[in-house]
């Protein structure tokens, strides 16, 4: 089995932005997508602050186009989810399993991004899909016309709360506190959509179902105020959460160094604890977490990758 220079894990503005300059590099990449090859940015809607595009662009778009950038400049891109890595010990390749498959490299680049968090209520699960939601760009369709919430107070929950408002007859922000922690131009935005309103200081405590022709069907939030402990229902045709990420990194447990809250840690060059595994984008990054900074921690990687190669004369 031939050992290739560099293997990158994910597919988002970090890991296609990595795989960019290592192709022009000539150091012949493989990107393994994943599941969600593009990453968060398939499920947004305009993008406004990434530079160059002064009148915004759709994030499915960008990333279709960071991923023909790869490509064009030598990048192999497989749709596939990695089900292990095997770091290697004392400058042996490491190794990325891919089911049955079995590949080597003497670098990794670990850009496997974020997933939406979750509540962790049991009828979470019950009402997944059907009721509850993480993302209005790929669900709000469904609820044309009809009364909806979103629950979060980032920027997030408004970005989610003003594109599901052009199209349901009202959304509700459930907020735990009352200040948003979103920017004062999504704040301002949402406050000022006459559709949009807020329940404040409010946590969903349960969704809540109602029969309809022998089926259980979503019907709403049982909502908790969370200063007075009373509750009220909230009836809607489906919540959309939004309530910030947890870094995916549940395959890379015990492989590499990863801080309590599960991110990796890097130090200034990201480098992980394993000599010639570097990090990139939301997976370690959990300040900052824009495209913009994730595509930039994906150059960085790649130029660092490079640099590793070249001082262990593997390239
Ligand atoms: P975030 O900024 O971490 O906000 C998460 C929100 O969910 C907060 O309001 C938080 O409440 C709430 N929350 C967290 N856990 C909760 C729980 N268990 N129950 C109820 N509420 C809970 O996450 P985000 O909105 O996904 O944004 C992440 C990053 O992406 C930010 O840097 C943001 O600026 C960026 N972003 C930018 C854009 C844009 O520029 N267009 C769009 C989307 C995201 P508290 O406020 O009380 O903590």
């Amino acid at each position: 089995m031939s050992i290739r220079s560099c293997i990158v894990i994910g597919a988002g503005p970090a890991g296609l932005t990595a795989g960019i300059y290592l192709g022009r590099a000539n150091l012949k990449p493989l990107l393994l997508t994943g599941r969600q090859p593009g990453g968060q940015l398939t499920t947004t809607t305009e993008i406004e602050n990434f530079p160059g595009f002064p009148q915004g662009l759709p994030g499915p778009k960008l990333m279709e186009d960071m991923e023909a950038q790869a490509r064009h400049c030598g990048a192999e891109i497989v749709y596939d989810e990695v089900s292990a890595l095997e770091p290697g010990a004392e400058g042996r390749p490491h190794a990325v399993s891919l089911g049955t498959e079995r590949l080597e490299a003497h670098t990794i680049i670990l850009a496997t991004g974020a997933s939406p968090r979750l509540l962790g209520l049991p009828s979470e699960q019950t009402f997944w899909s059907r009721g509850v939601h993480t993302c209005a760009v790929c669900d709000a369709g469904f609820y044309r016309g009809r009364e909806v919430a979103v629950v979060g107070g980032g920027d997030s929950a408004l970005e989610e709360a003003t594109y599901l408002a052009k199209m349901c007859a009202k959304v509700t922000v459930i907020h735990r506190r009352r200040e948003l922690r979103a920017s004062k131009v999504m704040q301002a935005r949402a406050l000022g959509t006459p559709n949009i309103e807020f329940a404040w200081d409010s946590v969903p405590e349960e969704f809540v179902g109602r029969e309809e022709k022998g089926k259980t069907v979503f019907a709403g939030a049982r909502l908790k105020d969370v200063k007075s402990g009373e509750t009220r229902m909230l009836e809607c045709a489906a919540v959309f959460l939004a309530i910030g990420h947890i870094p995916n990194t549940s395959l890379l447990r015990g492989r590499v160094d990863l801080n309590d809250e599960g991110y990796i840690t890097v130090d200034a060059h990201l480098n992980t604890n394993v000599p010639g595994i570097f990090a990139a984008g939301d997976v370690h990054d959990r300040r900052y977490r824009q495209a913009i900074t994730a595509a930039g921690y994906g150059c960085q990687a790649a130029l660092e990758a490079e640099r590793y190669l070249t001082h262990h004369g593997l390239s």
